[in-house]
Parts: C-alpha cells; structure tokens; sequence
C-alpha cells in the first residue's frame, strides 16, 4: 500500500511571488494535513509560468507522497496549473465532459449563460480525473506522477480560500492514504514575556532534534509557542500520555510565562482568568489609541469582564477625564522647565505624560471613573517624533491600579516602529495583569530598570 505519509504544498500565482497577497493557504493546508497524519515537508511558491510550475512538480515529486497544490485554476491565461501537471506527467489535456456540465449549471444557477473562456476550466490531464467544485467554476484535478521508486499523488485545488478549503475537506480529505500505523498528535504552549533565544535556553536537550515528541519554538506578535510533536506507531493513549510528560517539561521550563495552550491568545486567558475571579477590567489608553480595548473585546464573552476604557490621548483629557493633575503634564511647564502646580503654585519637577507617575494616576484615575477591579493604563511614546534622550520614541509606562489597593507601574521599550510600539504596549499590559492575577512576580521582555 502506498501510503501518503510525506506532503509538499506548492502555491501558485505572481500575486504571491510579488508579494501582494499573502499565501494563507499553505498555513491551513499545512496544518490540515499535519492534524490528518500526513507531514508536510516542503512549501513552495511558483509564478503563474507553466515551466516554473513543472519544475517544481517533478522536484517535489520525488520527495514526497502527496503534492497540494492551490491556484491557477481559473478561466485566464495567466491559469496554468492544469498545463502544468499534464507537462509533469507527460500526458494531454482533455475536456472533461462531466465538469463542463457543472461549470454550465453554475452559471444557470446564477442566471447567466457561461463566458466561452470558462470552457478553458473543464479541461483535465486525461489519465487524471476532475474534482467538482461547489463553491466556484474551476474543478480541481487528481493526478499521479510514477518515477521508478516512488509514486506521487498531485492534487490542484482553486486559490481562493472560500473554495480552497471546502474543496480540501470534502474531496481531498478522503483521497488522501493515511498510515494506519503513523500518528501524528501536536501540543501548543504559549508564553508571553519571554524572549524565544532565552526560551529554547530554558528548554535546553527538550529541543534536541532527534526527540520524539519533536519540540520547537516560534514567535509571532510577542508571543512565543513552544510547538510538541508527536509522530509514530503509538495508540492514541499511549501517544497522548508521551505527548503530556513533554508538555510538563516543557511547561516547567517555560514558567511563569506559559500562559494557555494551542489557540488560547493571551487576550483570550486574561478574560478567562478574569472569568474564573468574577472580576472586571477597565483600561485607560494614550499611545495606543483603543488598541488594547480592541484585543481584549476580540475575545468573545469579554462583556462578562471587561466594562470599558477611556482614550485620553490629549494632555487636556487625561486630566479632564482621568484626573491626572495638571501639573504632571507637559502642558503646564513653565518656561523654566518647571512645572508650577496651578493649586500651589510651587515648582515641581514636570514629569511629562509619559511617566511612571501619570501612568499611576491615569490608572488610578479609571479604577475610580469606571468603576471597576482592575484597571490598565498605557501612556507612551510610539513616534515617530517626540522622542527625546530621556525618553526615546518606543518608550512606554504601564500601570495597573486594582481595587484591592495595589498599584503596579512599569516602564518598557517596546520597539522602534509606531505599529510595533502600540501592538507591545497592549501585550505588555496584558502580560502585567496575567501576573497580577496569577500572583506572580517577573520581569517581563522588554521592561526596563526604572
Ligand atoms: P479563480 O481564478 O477561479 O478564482 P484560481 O485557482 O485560478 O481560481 P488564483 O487565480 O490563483 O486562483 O487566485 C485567486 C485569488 O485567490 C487570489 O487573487 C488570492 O486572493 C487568492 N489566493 C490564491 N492563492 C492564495 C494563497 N496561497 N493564499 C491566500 N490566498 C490565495
């Protein structure tokens, strides 16, 4: 029996070679076919060039089992991919009588007769075979290339991802040969506050690459997931237990920054432990402008927990809104480079906007106008002016005040770039209140000495 145990994903189409579109597709493929047993080892990415797409057909061939490819199925000129595999194994295009039907009958559904040059879409390699498409007018196509050793399966599936997928789960799913006797079960933790070098350092032999299960690192947004792989003959209890020892390995190395696990973001686990708490979040913003009210509410059910926040982006509206003193802020300083307290009228150091000071206050301030149990304040400078040698552009102060009287500030760099700098300022908010509510006392990446 042959079976499909090595994939290849090959994308096509200059949209992605340029750049212009990101390939998703090989992501989802990928791990579609990991979660079904069959590995994927190679992705490749070809231009809409018949002879590029050829190539890259005969090389993976050798390599692997099953190849995936998406794209290039349309009616255009530019749609190669069907060329292609009848170049690759050596066979003709021949229209498939059974798929123009069906292209026909999608078109009548819709109450339009079809363009001549979707004709083009019926055609097959003829050894291969059609694969109805339900979603869209390009069949997708089966075909296998023989080399003396090693057969391989090709199946083309459309580009866009509305047909892509339901084409790769209904049709594609029960084509593949899956080893009876090859496992695959994988295990996701992720940590935030950590960098990924001082990660796989506290993991240390736990990454070896001979390992089975296979550990890996890989950091996206801040957060960094340690990837557990298991692939062999086990039965599924005896791969889940493996799998588990690992896990707790891995979790005791990774403490205390392992925050959930597989698709659990860290949003998602501040909610959930706020659930558990029954308690509730508000949150006033500067230099990231809703951004962090933004990550929280993607979190279905937040509504339970977190109440709100103010955005207090003028001076004007931190003391208005937040009641942070006028004097704090960089407003009110005086020619002298003092602030003069308008109640007072003594100098006072001015602190500016971006203190650790303000961002107390701001915190303070919200617990108190929100009326809730924990509240986050972000004040900071996410360029790309305004920065000073005192205060570089990156430089952020994160507070978290709570009802229970405790008041935590911290300052962070959180990068060079605007986008970056407000994406880590809401993150690293984030990460203050996990260890606050898990009782945990770190640094976290970024922080810096105050
Ligand atoms: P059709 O032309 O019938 O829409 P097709 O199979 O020819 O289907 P392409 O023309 O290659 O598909 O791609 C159509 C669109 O699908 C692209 O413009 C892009 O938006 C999306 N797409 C294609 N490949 C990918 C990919 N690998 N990842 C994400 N999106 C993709």
């Amino acid at each position: 029996m042959h079976y499909h145990a090595a994939a290849a994903v090959l994308s096509v189409g200059d949209e992605l070679i340029l750049g212009q579109t990101l390939d998703t597709n090989s992501k989802w493929l990928s791990m579609r076919l990991l979660e079904a047993g069959v590995e994927p080892k190679f992705h490749m990415t070809v231009p809409d060039d018949v002879n590029a797409q050829r190539d890259a057909i005969i090389y993976l061939s050798r390599l692997v089992d099953v190849i995936i490819i998406s794209g290039g199925l349309g009616p255009t000129s530019d749609d190669l991919t069907r060329n292609a595999v009848a170049l690759a194994t050596n066979d003709e295009l021949i229209e498939d009588e059974i798929s123009l039907t069906q292209i026909e009958a999608w078109y009548e559904a819709r109450g339009r007769a079809m363009p001549h040059i979707n004709r083009v879409q019926a055609m097959r390699p003829s050894r291969g075979q059609s694969i109805p498409n339900l979603h869209g007018t390009a069949p997708g196509i089966a075909a296998t290339l023989r080399h003396d050793h090693r057969v391989c399966d090709i199946y083309c599936i459309p580009g866009p991802p509305n047909e892509m997928m339901p084409m790769f789960e209904t049709q594609i799913m029960r084509r593949l040969r899956i080893d009876p006797l090859r496992n695959t079960y994988t295990r996701t933790l992720n940590c935030f506050g950590i960098g990924e070098s001082d990660l796989a350092t506290k993991l240390g032999p736990l990454m070896d690459r001979g390992r089975n299960p296979l550990v890996g690192t890989t950091a996206s947004s801040g957060v960094v997931s340690i990837r557990i792989r298991y692939t062999g003959e086990a039965s599924r209890s005896d791969a889940v237990r493996v799998l588990h020892e690992t896990e707790q390995l891995a979790h005791a190395a990774a403490l205390p920054y392992h925050f959930g696990n597989d698709d659990e973001t860290l949003q998602a686990c501040i909610v959930r432990l706020l659930q558990s708490k029954a308690q509730t979040l508000g949150c006033v913003e500067s230099c990231t402008g809703g951004g962090l009210g933004a990550l929280i509410t993607q979190v279905p059910g937040s509504s339970s927990v977190f109440l709100g926040g103010l955005i207090t982006y003028a001076n004007t509206l931190k003391t208005s809104l937040a009641g942070v003193p006028s004097d704090f802020l960089d407003s009110s300083i005086s020619k002298s480079g003092a602030s003069v307290s308008r109640e007072t009228g003594v100098q006072t150091p001015p602190v500016g906007a971006v203190s650790r000071e303000t961002a107390c206050a701001l915190a303070q301030g919200g617990l108190e106008k929100l009326a809730v149990m924990h509240c986050l304040a972000i004040t900071g400078i996410a360029g790309p002016g305004g920065g000073s040698r005192e205060k570089p552009v990156g430089t952020v102060w994160i507070a978290l005040a709570s009802a229970d009287g405790s008041l935590d500030a911290r300052k962070f760099n959180c990068g060079n770039d605007r986008a970056t700098i407000r994406e880590w300022a809401a993150k690293c908010a984030l990460g203050m209140l996990r260890f606050k509510l898990e009782g945990i006392t770190a640094r976290l990446l970024r922080e810096q000495p105050s």
